[in-house]
């Protein structure tokens, strides 16, 4: 029992670790993708560029398959901390969400204006979003809302956080809604655990690398489900930063390029 037990804890650091890689490389793959297929529907029938395009889709298929089994080869992700602000990662994502979610998604973005800055790492919180993004998109095959929400809260001494305690403070709230197929209970305990899934093609790495991220935040992520009504994760995230928040520069957030 010893054993099966340290083999699931090596799993789930493998899984995490090894999630953050494919993940990325699955969401750039998912644009490039995107974008190829947007200039293909425009192309006219017989052009000879079709066929050059048919051959970057196959190739990020291709891509797509090789990342997936490319799990073993995982570098260290060690986490670089600054202070963030989080409204600013999501709105240099809005051009990213366009092209990866389908016209029939309403998108909404509602983000509070006094928002605490976090001690956060930009690549794992740009992770974070659009894994969620990602998600509520595949549950909502036929179209649907989607909302992505921030705002701050104060969490007591006495408050609880879905079954868990959360140590008191300010806390910046990150919410990902959709009215997609939602889920049962049964599903819902599981869809942490990594290479849990689904979907014929997922990782099932999504959430785990969600989780792991949150976690390594000191933070907590609670998700509220019901088949055919939708879901909706919340992450918390501490509002404690270190630097001051003035040496930011006042028009943006730093490069969001990796
Ligand atoms: P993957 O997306 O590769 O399947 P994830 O870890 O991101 O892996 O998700 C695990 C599973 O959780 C999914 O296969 C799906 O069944 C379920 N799931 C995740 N997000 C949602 C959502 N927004 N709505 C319904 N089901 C979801």
């Amino acid at each position: 029992l010893k054993e099966r037990v340290r083999r699931t804890e090596r799993m789930e650091a493998f899984g995490q670790l090894a999630g953050g890689v494919a993940h990325d490389f699955n969401n750039v793959l998912t644009i490039v993708r995107s974008y190829a297929q947007m200039i293909q529907d425009k192309t006219p029938q017989g052009d000879e560029r079709t066929e050059l395009l048919s051959k970057i889709l196959a190739a990020t298929d291709r891509g797509a398959r090789l990342t997936r089994q490319l799990l073993v080869f995982s570098p260290d992700t060690s986490s670089e901390r600054s202070c963030i602000k989080l409204n600013e990662v999501v709105a240099a994502l809005d051009a990213l969400f366009q092209s990866v979610i389908e016209e029939d998604i309403d998108l909404n973005v509602d983000l509070a204006s006094d928002l605490h800055p976090i001690d956060a790492d930009l690549s794992q919180m740009e992770q974070i979003i659009l894994n969620l993004v990602i998600n509520a998109r595949d549950a909502m095959p036929d179209g649907g809302a989607l909302t992505v929400r921030t705002r701050n809260i104060h969490v007591g001494a006495e408050d609880r956080i879905g079954p868990e305690r959360l140590p008191s403070g300010d806390y910046v709230v990150l919410e990902v809604e959709d009215s997609g197929e939602g889920m049962r209970q049964k599903l819902v305990d599981r869809i942490f655990e990594p290479f849990f899934t689904t979907k014929s093609s997922g990782t099932g790495l999504g959430l785990s690398t969600v989780y792991g991220i949150v976690r390594g935040h000191g933070g907590i992520i609670d998700v509220d489900s019901a088949p055919s009504r939708g879901t909706r994760f919340t992450a918390f995230l501490p509002a404690s930063c270190p630097e001051p928040s003035s040496q930011w520069e006042p028009d943006g957030p730093p490069s969001t390029t990796q």
